[in-house]
């Protein structure tokens, strides 16, 4: 025990030759040098333990200020966000709907005339359509409207008009309709200069019509140019005597109740297109004179294109009011202004 205590004292007694020579080297080298490696790379470091997570530390000043330590275990405090308010999505400007850009109302067009309601009267709804001073070229237009409809004309007829166009003049009688007389001249200026004249006139329409076509109307029917009561007959003293003249000739005298004033463009008093200032004067005639008891003979001018176009529509609008249309030849009674 004793040897023991001797070889202790021995090693203590030593102590103090670590501090020089090959032995304080050696202890530098074995205890330091690991150290100093050791505080970079390996357990020495101190290091803060969070649960798995090293934060290294922080020197501000010198004071190593620990780092917070987040726990990753525990239930991330979550700073309660704000609810993101969704932010509004941008409201897209309504497409404007292309709605179809409606067509521009025609601003209505006043109507120059008042359109009758009425239909016939069912005692007198007979219409003669009488046509005066051809045959010109709207008279192959007139007739074939006619004939269309299954109508028989009355054509007045000029006798110089009948030489001019022979073949027309030829085909109103061929195709069944009358051909009346308007005088051989219709030059007012001679067949008012007297009675004698006027009848000598019509004696030239007769020849004339014996000369071109061979055909003989005989003592017919026949229309005094401006009527039987005109500017330049009316208040003479001799007005009746040709009136009587053409009766005791054998001829029946035919006025007119209805027309569209297509000679007379100084009823226009509302400065009316032509072709409405027709449609007008249609309406008026047919409301002043449409109902009565008269014979509804209705005169045009085939000599105006104007009334030749309007012709089947005031057919259509006659037919479609309850009238029918007849043969003035059929009529057997002569018709004036006078009744
Ligand atoms: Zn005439």
């Amino acid at each position: 025990m004793n040897r023991i205590f001797v070889r202790l004292r021995q090693v203590v007694s030593r102590r103090p030759c670590f501090g020089t020579g090959l032995h304080s080297a050696f202890l530098f080298v074995l205890l330091f040098i690991p150290m100093l490696f050791g505080c970079t790379s390996c357990s020495v470091m101190p290091v803060y333990v969070a649960e798995g997570i090293e934060t290294p530390g922080v020197t501000v000043g010198g004071v190593p200020t620990a780092t917070p330590i987040v726990s990753a275990t525990s239930t991330p405090k979550t700073t309660p966000q704000p609810t993101p308010t969704a932010s509004p999505l941008p409201t897209l400007a309504p497409t404007p709907t292309l709605e179809p850009t409606p067509a521009p109302t025609p601003a209505p067009t006043p109507t120059p005339y008042d359109i009758p309601t009425f239909t016939a009267n069912p005692n007198n709804n007979v219409v003669y359509l009488t046509f005066d001073d051809g045959p010109v070229g709207g008279t192959n237009r007139v007739l074939d409207i006619l004939n269309s409809y299954g109508i028989k004309g009355t054509f007045f007829t000029v006798g110089q008009a009948i030489r001019h166009n022979p073949n027309i003049a030829r085909r109103i009688v061929a195709e069944g309709h009358n051909l009346a007389c308007h005088t051989n001249t219709h030059d007012f200026n001679k067949i008012y200069s007297s009675p004698e004249a006027f009848a000598a006139d019509v004696t030239a329409w007769r020849q004339t019509v014996i000369n071109v076509i061979g055909y003989d109307a005989g003592a017919y029917m026949i229309r005094f140019p401006g009527g039987s009561v005109n500017g330049t007959l009316s208040g003479r003293p001799d007005h009746g005597e040709y009136l009587s003249l053409m009766r005791t000739s054998g001829y029946r005298i035919y006025d007119w109740l209805l027309g569209n004033n297509d000679k007379w463009p100084g009823g226009n008093t509302d400065n009316l297109p032509f072709e409405d200032y027709l449609v007008q004067s249609y309406y008026k005639t047919l409301t002043a004179f449409g109902r009565t008891n008269y014979p509804l003979i209705f005169l045009m001018h085939d000599s105006v294109d104007e009334s030749v176009d309007m012709l089947a529509w005031m057919i259509e609008d006659l037919l479609a009011r309850g009238y029918v249309f007849g043969d003035l030849n059929a009529l057997t009674q002569e018709y004036t202004f006078y009744g």
